[in-house]
């Protein structure tokens, strides 16, 4: 099946059942040893310095691995994106756009899916089949969430990576689904996570220091129980169609479809404090004043640009927020009544 590269999340499916095998050029870009590579490649075709490392890894990662043909997102994710797609064709690539509605509206999702399967050569209805067949991958990647934040039994950054892979499945989507199995089966044979651990939620674009982020976070007492974008990725709340599953996808919408979403897991995680990653010369950063005037809970916000590791800075601004909700957390515990 020809490869296909994705800029963010699409509606795979379409791709799956036109015969190609997406291929997400984030992950490829940050699960490479070193993604700073791409960066230079992008850097040295022009792309300025004041331009989001995603963008340059994704063109860089586009140049590299001879990605012949490209969905770029062009609404509902980054302006940037736009003029990627420009770049790209210059070079000679495929990049074939795909707006979401800029409302999340059910009819005007299933106009433009039918555009979209119409460009890539197949169907709504095969579409819709591929939807059925993935339900149960879908139901798996629910399940490891699960194991997250109720049952203690899988970690924030396996959270993480499994979620987050369901954008391409890793270009094998039934690979992926006995992969994960096998994975549920191992965590349900651990022991669980400390009850007193601090409960985090982590909000916001994955971030480029990922890898080391989880792991500083729990060897400090904390863990990531819930990861906002990446579960919105796997798309775990079952819809009736695909136009229902892409509107209730609240990344592509207005900040308020978000703010719905992260306010309802909150609670239902218990959610201790909330971790809010931006992305240097990211649009979205600004999105950082109206989360603050919304959630009630302790909010430490960090950023990252094309540092792949933790800087001193930023562990020492995680370990000082563990530090203050673990004071906070036993100042509650204390003024309890007796029983
Ligand atoms: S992090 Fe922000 S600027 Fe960078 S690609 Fe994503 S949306 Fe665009």
């Amino acid at each position: 099946m020809p490869k296909i590269g994705i800029t963010t999340t699409v509606p795979v499916e379409m791709l799956l059942s036109a015969g190609y095998t997406p291929v997400d050029l984030n992950n490829v870009f940050v699960g490479t040893p070193s993604p700073e590579h791409f960066i230079r490649i992008a850097e040295r075709a022009g792309f300025p310095l004041n331009c989001c490392s995603w963008i340059k890894g994704i063109y860089g990662v586009c140049m590299e691995n001879n990605i012949r043909d490209v969905i770029c997102v062009t609404s509902g994710d980054c302006s940037n994106t736009l003029m990627l797609m420009e770049v790209l064709r210059l070079k000679g690539l495929n990049a074939i756009p795909f707006a979401y509605p800029a409302e999340p509206d059910e009819r005007l999702m299933a106009q433009t899916l039918e555009e979209f399967a119409r460009t890539l050569g197949t169907t709504p209805r095969a579409a819709e089949e591929m939807r059925r067949k993935l339900t149960g991958v879908r139901r798996l990647a629910a399940r490891l969430d699960e194991l997250t934040w109720k049952e203690n039994l899988a970690s924030g950054w396996e959270n993480h990576l499994w979620l987050v892979s369901t954008s391409d499945f890793g270009g094998d989507w039934q690979k992926y689904g006995q992969d994960l199995g096998t994975f549920i089966d191992e965590c349900t044979r651990r022991s669980p996570y400390p009850e007193d651990e601090l409960r985090l939620a982590y909000i916001g674009v994955p971030a480029v220091y990922a890898r080391e982020l989880y792991p500083f976070i729990e060897r400090h007492g904390g863990r990531v129980v819930y990861n906002e974008i990446q579960r919105q990725f796997a798309m775990i709340d079952p819809a009736e169609s695909l136009a229902g599953q892409y509107t209730n996808y609240t990344y592509p919408y207005s900040i308020r479809e978000r703010i719905g979403d992260i306010s309802t897991q909150l609670a239902l995680r218990r959610i201790d404090g909330i971790i809010h990653y931006v992305q240097t010369f990211c649009h979205r950063s600004i999105g950082d004043i109206i989360f603050r005037a919304t959630f009630r809970l302790p909010m430490l916000t960090i950023e990252g640009n094309a540092d792949f590791s933790l800087t001193t800075h930023i562990k020492t601004r995680i370990e000082a927020f563990l530090d203050m909700l673990a004071r906070n957390r036993s100042k509650t515990t204390h003024r309890l009544p007796k029983r």
